[in-house]
């Protein structure tokens, strides 16, 4: 086995009876790189940038789901709309609507994550629980045929204070809860809680994450 098939096995073996999917996010590493984690068996990976993903995409199986995990941009959505399988960042309705709008020229219905700011630092993305609650009452997404909302993702505070990784991941479940019973009651589609990265997703296990993004724990460290 490669080190990165046994990074890979060693992660799977950890997630309880299937609970939580595994997002091999391969960011700023090689095509070589992603290929040795395939030919382990690994289909999801994680990209954040738009032009690194379309290079990837091109020279890379066809049977890889794509999942773009970073921010972004509005004006990019129609290079990833051909292909992309989940869109784990959307913070604003402006990307929303796009996605829905270059979703339906290629004649797709894209999978995409609503995106929680629950860390403390300030840089990071994401729409307040209010602002979350505010998209979704308004209902502009019901009309939306290009896209299905399935699920919220999230990022923890960078901290060693286990604790408070830990309640920022259950206050997003517990959303999740209350977002499922008024909005999505009768959607099995929306089913994903988006957290967890190399160094708090054991944690996001036991809170509930079904989908863990994993980056210099299977690849090393990023150049
Ligand atoms: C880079 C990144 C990850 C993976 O981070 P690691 O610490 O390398 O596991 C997960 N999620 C997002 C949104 C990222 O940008």
């Amino acid at each position: 086995m490669t080190a990165i098939a046994q990074r890979i096995a060693d992660i799977r073996a950890g997630i309880p009876q299937d609970s939580a999917a595994l997002v091999a996010v391969s960011k700023y590493h090689s095509a070589e790189a992603i290929a040795e984690a395939y030919a382990a068996g690994q289909r999801i990976f994680g990209e954040s940038r738009v032009q690194e993903l379309q290079e990837k995409q091109a020279r890379l199986p066809s049977d890889i789901a794509w999942h773009f995990i970073g921010h972004l941009q509005p004006n990019k959505v129609k290079y990833i709309a051909p292909y992309i399988a989940l869109v784990h960042a959307v913070d604003t309705p402006k990307l929303l609507s796009e996605i829905d709008r270059q979703a339906r020229r290629f004649g797709r219905r894209i999978e995409v994550l609503l995106q929680i700011h629950v860390a403390a630092e300030a840089t990071k993305f994401g729409m307040t629980f209010d602002e979350c609650r505010a998209l979704l009452d308004k209902g502009e997404w019901r009309d939306m045929q290009g896209i299905q909302i399935a699920g919220l993702m999230c990022m923890a505070t960078h901290t060693d204070d286990e604790s408070r990784i830990r309640a920022e991941f259950r206050s997003v479940r517990t959303f999740f809860d209350e977002i499922k019973a008024r909005h999505f009651a009768d959607c099995p589609a929306f089913r994903h809680r988006s957290y967890g990265m190399s160094e708090d997703y054991r944690i996001a296990l036991a809170e509930g994450s079904t989908l863990v993004r994993i980056g210099s724990a299977i690849f090393g460290e990023r150049q």
